[in-house]
């Protein structure tokens, strides 16, 4: 006999009358009953629209449809359901249609960094191996909004070992990032298969797996599916809580499951309007993490995609939060906020600044409760002269491969192996009249 809360219980005996304690830990069924209308969402909750704002809602649901999943619409607060987290980032807003100057289709430019179907290659070393078009939830926030509604799309065999061909021929990919739609989507056997490929291939050291999941649908994380996923070690899993409230009893027993079978476990938080843009709600939710084995890993900057202005914050309001939670908070604790580059330029991180002023041999610095200090650099460093023979070296750098001469970005700048002085961009005016005479 499951113990299921008065919302989840009412819930399921409107779904399916008289079984609900049967089937609410079978995902299976959430996904059956996956939520797609404003009907069906008013009968559920007990709630009703008026005339004009039904039709907006449904105006908007054929630019960008909804899925909620009935685990995700029983946290939804009835009493306060304009400002419920769990409801503004599953249940339309007619604001999705208004589209800013700056907004793009693909503002990470996904779709051009693109050398095999399914992957997105942007890093040197790590790709973005995107194997599934499923989620159990359409978030409302999705960055890949463009593709939501897509007909439910699993890449065909053929495509994913061409994928698979394309990770093989290059051995600078050490890590590979299972994203989506959502991996956890597809059927066990079928993840089996993409991972005990990767397995096999001898350059890849790690395998991670995006998922919101253990927020939307906790009950797919089956024993058999930890079993399996125990079987593909190092397997890193990144999952997606936004607030406290989504850290449900379900969801730490997911969670627990998935860190029982050894994964490391990391959380990324997207910065959102009226949802988290809070330092108080987004200290509770890092602390309801670490609690549950989750170290905040990044909190995006809201990206530019087309329908999410109105979940957009200043970049202030991110900072502010870093600054609330650095000193004030265990380290492990504070995730790194970062503004994904529109253009696709990757991660950037942003924080306060700590450094105050710098002369030649100190540096100002002050900390999270406004203590100004200095550090004394050495008068005299005497940096070790490498010639980069590290079979020679005595000291400690004996690495396989190491090769600075390979440098790339500021790193190259800094390197001195280099004899690039300047990165500078491409087809300026100056550098143009350069090139005319
Ligand atoms: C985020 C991302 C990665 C992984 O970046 P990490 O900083 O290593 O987590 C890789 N590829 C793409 C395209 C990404 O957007």
């Amino acid at each position: 006999m499951t113990i299921l809360s008065n919302n989840q219980q009412e819930i399921a005996e409107r779904i399916d009358a008289g079984h609900a304690d049967e089937v609410w830990r079978d995902w299976k069924w959430h996904v059956r009953h996956a939520i797609t209308d404003i009907s069906t969402f008013e009968r559920l909750l007990g709630v009703s629209f008026e005339d004009e704002e039904r039709r907006q809602l449904e105006e908007t649901l054929e630019r960008f449809p909804m899925r909620i999943t009935p685990y995700y619409l029983s946290l939804i607060d009835t009493n306060d359901l304009w400002n419920d987290p769990i409801f503004m980032q599953s249940f339309p807003s007619p604001a999705e249609l208004q589209v800013e100057p700056d907004d793009m289709e693909d503002p990470l430019a996904e779709d051009a960094d693109h050398p095999a179907p399914c992957i997105t290659h942007r890093y040197p070393d790590r790709v973005l191996f995107l194997v599934s078009n499923v989620c159990a939830m359409y978030c409302r926030h999705c960055t890949r909004k463009r593709k939501v509604g897509d007909v439910d799309y699993i890449p065909s065999e053929a495509e994913v070992i061409e994928s698979l061909d394309y990770i093989r021929e290059n051995p600078q990919i050490r890590d590979v990032l299972l994203s989506g739609g959502d991996p956890l989507m597809l059927p066990d056997d079928r993840l089996d298969w993409v991972l005990t490929e990767l397995d096999d291939i001898e350059h890849v050291e790690v395998v991670r797996i995006g998922t919101r999941i253990p927020v939307t649908l906790p009950y797919r994380v089956t024993e058999d599916l930890t079993d399996m996923l125990a079987r593909h070690h190092p397997l890193w899993v990144n999952t997606h809580f936004n607030h406290p409230a989504e850290i449900t009893d379900s969801s730490e027993k997911a969670l627990a499951r998935l860190a029982d079978a050894g994964i490391p476990l990391g959380n990324q938080t997207v910065l959102l309007a009226g949802v988290n843009d809070c330092p108080r709600i987004m200290k509770t939710l890092v602390h309801k993490l670490v609690k549950n084995r989750v170290r905040p890993y990044y909190l995006y900057q809201c990206d530019l995609s087309e329908g999410l202005a109105h979940f957009r914050t200043p970049v202030s309001k991110g900072i502010e939060i870093i600054e609330n939670l650095i000193g004030h908070t265990s380290g492990f604790a504070v995730p790194t906020y970062v503004i994904d580059a529109p253009g696709g330029g990757g991660k950037i991180p942003v924080m306060p600044q700590y450094i105050i002023s710098w002369a030649t041999n100190r540096v100002v610095l002050r900390n999270f409760e406004g203590v100004i200090t200095t550090y004394r650099e050495p008068d005299s460093y005497e940096p070790v002269w490498c010639d980069r023979k590290c079979a020679n070296c005595d000291l400690y750098l004996k690495l396989d491969g190491a090769d600075e001469s390979k440098a790339v970005g500021i790193a190259k700048l800094l390197s001195g192996e280099d004899p690039t002085t300047a990165l500078v961009p491409e087809h300026t005016e100056r550098f143009e009249r350069r090139n005319g005479c």
